[in-house]
């Protein structure tokens, strides 16, 4: 399916084009109906499949359709590591070239000064992995109040690699009325029912 059939709005097309990419990926289409239809979505999907691209041209076309006037994080993307912080990062550079919303990754490894002083200027789209998203959050640097969209990508990973009381403890502090979107490679039991405690309603998605 080409993306202009999923009602990609001028820009973003613009920007996929350039990219080089004609046909949106099975995730994509089956996923970013969904997300533009405001629905929770719960996507089986390895990386390698335009998962990454299947959530961020949906969110950066909705958070653009709904300019806000106060600079506030309206969507928070967690992911495991600072890899997949930085190839997300890559992801909204590319999507976002011809919009005007600002996104940041903050990882662990590296000093703070940086990221809280890009954050302090203001962002729309903060990703960011568990343990220097609560450091921050407990400097006050970061508030979780205005958030419209929650990503949960790669979950099976974030919680085999110990992060499950961290990521608990962060959707204690975003609102409970927002989108939720849940990703990850594997499906077993114990990902199912932590899903379900954070998601309403899902569409799922299996490719
Ligand atoms: P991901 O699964 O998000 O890690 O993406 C895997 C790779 O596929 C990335 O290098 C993307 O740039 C690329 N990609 C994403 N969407 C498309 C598409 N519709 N057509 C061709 N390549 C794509």
């Amino acid at each position: 399916m080409n993306f202009k059939d999923l009602n990609i709005i001028t820009p973003i097309l613009k920007a996929v084009n350039n990219a080089g990419y004609t046909k949106a990926t099975e995730i994509q289409y089956q996923t970013i109906p969904h997300i533009l239809n405001g629905s929770d979505v719960i996507g089986c999907a390895q990386t390698g499949t335009g998962k990454t691209a299947s959530f961020a041209i949906p969110i950066l076309q909705l958070l653009d359709k709904k300019p806000v006037e106060k600079k506030a994080i309206r969507t928070l993307i967690l992911t495991p590591t600072r890899e997949l912080a930085i190839q997300i990062s890559e992801n909204f550079e590319i999507y976002g070239t011809y919009l005007t919303l600002k996104h940041l990754a903050i990882f662990g490894g590296v000093p703070q000064g940086k990221q809280i002083a890009a954050l302090n200027k203001g962002v729309d789209i903060l990703i960011a992995t568990p343990g220097r998203l609560l450091d921050l959050m407990a400097q006050g640097v970061i508030k979780l109040t205005q958030i419209e969209i929650l990503v949960l990508d790669e979950a099976d990973r974030m919680l085999d690699m110990g992060f499950v009381n961290d990521v608990k403890k962060i959707l204690t502090k975003v609102p409970v009325k927002r989108q939720t979107l849940f990703f990850s490679a594997t499906m077993p039991a114990e990902i199912r029912k932590f899903s379900q405690t954070i998601l309403s309603n899902p569409k799922e998605i299996n490719v």
